[in-house]
């Protein structure tokens, strides 16, 4: 199943999977909506960069992107890409900044 890309915030924070290539010799195994968030979460749409996600103390967590210092805070209970996709979701809908 192909992963769709995350909203992570409005406009324009856009989770995307890593790009498939033939000929990568590490390819990266395709993001599935159900696995636990990774390190390496995903891709920032927007620049192309890496983001990473890490916990602070146990407690919430932060996707952060080394590039452009987009960060996104999370909290603990989002786990799985499925969790930070209705996340994103209920928040992005409740307010508009
Ligand atoms: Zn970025």
């Amino acid at each position: 199943m192909v992963f769709t890309p995350i909203m992570l915030r409005q406009p324009a924070v856009i989770l995307a999977d890593f790009p498939q290539s033939e000929d990568d010799e590490f390819p990266e195994e395709p993001l599935q909506d159900e696995e636990p968030l990774r390190h390496e979460v995903g891709i920032h749409k927007e620049c192309a960069e890496v983001l990473h996600f890490y916990r602070i103390f146990g407690a919430h967590g932060v996707i952060e992107c080394l590039k452009c210092r987009v960060r996104i805070i999370v909290p603990r209970t989002v786990a799985t890409y499925a969790d930070l996709r209705r996340y994103c979701s209920e928040s992005g809908s409740r307010r508009s900044a």
